[in-house]
Parts: structure tokens; C-alpha cells; sequence
């Protein structure tokens, strides 16, 4: 049997930043994923916008990690040479009724220490985006777009440099604690079983149900699980703004936003669409929805012009009726099983916060950060 210092299970975003943090701290790190390779799950089926951290509530950990981890992504980036580019976004008010909402946004967002925010009138966000109809718009210039995959795969190799292993095609079923770590039953093909100290559940959508599948994890300790599908419709025509266009949220959402590729292609969504269980089908008949609330702010949006694209499933782990959740990551003085870290409800922003959320972990393992 197989012994190794520390198992990452799942090869998201969010696990390969862990594994990265901890190898580059000296660590024997091995990497556990279902799939046949990374990112397959919720890191490829996402808006890729670097967050600027403007909505969460002040003082959570999305607050938190998403203000750091922004940062950190884009230090990041800017080492790796990995497609990124800070595109700016407008919220924007579309009649006179919302423009208040904008200043209490722009309050909140400088709370969660969001700086750079900047009041525009009509004029002057119709001279940033001629195409844009609004009252009054607040500028975010920190927010941007990333390449998700190009920093996933710089992620990996990161880590693998620092000498983490990378095994696919290998489900984590179940752990039993035993003297002085875990001893892990991984199914696949090549089935085998493996021993730990430092256990990391990074399983996205899945970390729940994984959690019950580790002996002695207290269940009072472990979230239900709740899916939300965000659909997202791409754009027949060529939409005319270089910038993020989001409208003032409304309650349980962002509203239909557009946001943009790397190549300046629009999409929009994602919506919030509750489901018992994983489904990445779009409904055609969703754009019905999408149109109104687009032509709200770009009134100039042809007929027929939404395609339906793709989706995600936000792990949620509060059920629909509660609007607000936050990131919860478990370690033993949370849950009472040593060398154990839970990575429950990572839903955006998941993607910018990465590098901080590996941080955090790194610090309740104990592992001291690298020194470069
Ligand atoms: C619609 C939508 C839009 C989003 N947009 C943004 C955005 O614009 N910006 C942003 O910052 N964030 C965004 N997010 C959030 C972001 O995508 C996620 O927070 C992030 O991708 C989560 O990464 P992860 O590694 O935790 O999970 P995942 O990417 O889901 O990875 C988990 C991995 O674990 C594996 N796994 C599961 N169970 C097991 C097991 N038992 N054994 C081994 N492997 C297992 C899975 O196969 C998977 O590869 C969005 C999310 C959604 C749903």
C-alpha cells in the first residue's frame, strides 16, 4: 500500500491551486480525480470574469479571498504569460428609479475594499459603450476575463514541477481514519488503496456526498446539497461593447448579464435555474426570458440572436429560499477529524479566489507558505 504525505481529491481549479500550494511548500502531494483529466466540472462551465469582489456580504470568506485572490490572479497571469485582461465592467441603472442602488453598491463594494469604482452619468458611459442605454453606470476597472483552461494547465504544471502527482481515472470512494491519517479505498480501472496524513476535499459539486463517504466525518457537520444550473446563451450578432455589462442585481441574482470572451465574442447569463439533479441541458425556451431584461440596457439586440450555449451547476449548500451563501471550509477545529480539510459550497467566485482559497488551506494544514 501506497503511503504519501498529502491527497487533493478533484483536479478543479480549486484543487489544482491547493496542490500547487502545498507541493511548492515541500509537500508529497498527490492529486485524485474522477475524470479523465483536469477541469472537466465546474471550471470549464463558467463566465472565466476575475471578480473584483464588489456584492459579497463584508467579512465573508468570498469577500475575503475573491479582494486577495483577484490580486493574486492577476500577479499570476501577468507571471505565467496565461490570456487575461482587465476589460472593466458597467453596472448600470436603466431608468432613474435604480440610480440610488448604484450608490449603495459602490458603498458596499468600497466595505469589501473595492477601490477603483467610478460613478459615471449617461453621457459619459454612453462615450466608454455608444451602444448602451442607462441612466447612470458604475465602472468597475479591476474587473476582467480570464482563460480558464491556460491557468488551470499553468496550475498543473506548477504543481507538478514541485513534484505533485497527478493520477485520473481515479475516484476517491471512501476514507477510514486510522493512527495518524487516512486510509483511502480509490476505485477506477486501476483501483488501489493509499494512505495520507493531510486529506483535501476539493470535489466541487461532489464534496458533500464525499464527505459522507469519510468514517468519522461528523454528518451534523456536513451541508446538504443543493444544484443551481446558471444557462448561458451565446449571441448570433456581433455585440457592440468591449466592457462587462451587468444591470443593478435583482433579489436571488445578478440579472441577465453579458459578459465576454477572450476573443470579444458575448454570451449572456448565466440565469439561476434550481434542479434535483446534474443536467447541463439548455432550454431553448429560456432566450423568452433573456430578451426583455437584455434590450433593457442594449435595446439594439437583434431578434433571433441568442443561441443556447452552455451551462454550469453551482454547488449551492443553502436551499433556494435563503439568498445569500457564503464559501464554508472545514478544518479540524470546524469538524473535529485531524489532517481533514472540507471544500464545501465553491461557487463563484470560485475561479478568482483559487490562489487565496489554496492560501487559506495551506494555513489551516499548517504548511507553511513557500518562500517564492
Ligand atoms: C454558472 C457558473 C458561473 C461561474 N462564473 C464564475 C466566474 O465568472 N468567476 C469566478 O470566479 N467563478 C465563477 N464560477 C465559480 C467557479 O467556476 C467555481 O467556483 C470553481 O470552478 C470551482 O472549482 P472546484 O475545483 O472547486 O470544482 P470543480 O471544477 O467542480 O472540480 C471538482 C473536481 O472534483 C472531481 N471529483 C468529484 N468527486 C470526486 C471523487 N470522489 N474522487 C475524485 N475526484 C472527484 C470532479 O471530477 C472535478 O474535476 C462560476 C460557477 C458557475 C456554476
Amino acid at each position: 500500500m501506497d503511503n504519501v504525505e498529502c491527497v487533493v481529491v478533484g483536479a478543479g481549479v480549486v484543487g489544482l491551486a491547493v496542490a500547487r500550494r502545498l507541493a511548492r511548500a515541500g509537500r508529497e502531494v498527490v492529486v485524485v480525480e474522477a475524470a479523465e483529466t483536469i477541469g472537466t466540472v465546474t471550471s470549464s462551465r463558467n463566465s472565466e470574469v476575475i471578480h473584483a469582489g464588489i456584492y459579497y456580504a463584508s467579512g465573508s470568506l468570498m469577500a475575503r479571498l475573491c479582494v486577495s485572490g483577484r490580486r493574486a490572479l492577476y500577479a499570476y497571469c501577468r507571471d505565467h504569460g496565461i490570456p487575461h485582461r482587465a476589460c472593466g465592467k458597467l453596472i448600470v441603472a436603466t431608468s432613474p428609479a435604480e440610480i440610488d442602488k448604484l450608490q449603495s453598491i459602490r458603498s458596499h463594494a468600497e466595505c469589501n475594499g473595492v477601490e477603483d469604482m467610478q460613478t459615471l452619468d449617461a453621457d459619459a458611459a454612453r462615450a466608454l459603450e455608444p451602444a448602451l442605454h442607462c441612466a447612470a453606470a458604475l465602472s468597475s476597472p479591476s474587473t476582467g476575463i480570464v482563460d480558464s483552461h491556460a491557468l488551470m494547465l499553468a496550475l498543473r504544471g506548477d504543481a507538478e514541477d514541485a513534484g505533485a502527482a497527478f493520477a485520473f481515472h481515479a475516484p476517491l470512494l471512501r476514507a477510514r481514519v486510522i493512527a495518524d491519517g487516512f486510509e483511502l479505498d480509490v476505485g477506477g480501472e486501476a483501483a488501489t488503496t493509499l494512505r495520507c496524513r493531510l486529506l483535501i476535499n476539493a470535489a466541487g459539486l461532489a464534496a458533500s456526498t464525499l464527505a459522507r463517504n469519510i468514517d468519522a466525518m461528523p454528518i451534523d457537520r456536513i451541508p446538504p446539497a443543493y444544484f443551481a444550473k446558471g444557462n448561458y446563451f451565446s449571441c448570433g450578432a456581433k455585440a457592440p461593447f468591449t466592457r462587462l455589462i451587468y444591470p443593478v442585481p435583482e433579489p436571488g441574482g445578478l440579472g441577465v448579464h453579458l459578459t465576454l470572451d477572450l476573443a470579444g465574442q458575448a454570451r449572456f447569463g448565466p440565469d439561476v435555474e434550481w434542479i434535483d439533479s446534474i443536467d447541463y441541458s439548455v432550454d431553448p425556451a429560456r432566450a423568452e426570458r433573456f430578451y426583455p431584461a437584455i434590450r433593457r440596457y442594449w435595446p439594439g439586440l437583434p431578434d433571433g440572436a441568442l443561441r443556447p450555449g452552455y451551462s454550469g451547476i453551482r454547488p449551492k449548500i443553502v436551499p433556494r429560499a435563503v439568498a445569500v451563501q457564503d464559501f464554508m471550509i472545514q478544518g479540524p477545529p470546524q469538524h473535529g477529524v485531524a489532517g481533514l480539510i472540507n471544500l464545501f459550497g465553491i461557487e463563484s467566485p470560485g475561479l478568482t479566489s483559487c490562489l487565496a482559497i489554496a492560501d487559506l488551506v495551506g494555513d489551516l494544514a499548517g504548511v507553511p507558505a513557500p518562500s517564492s
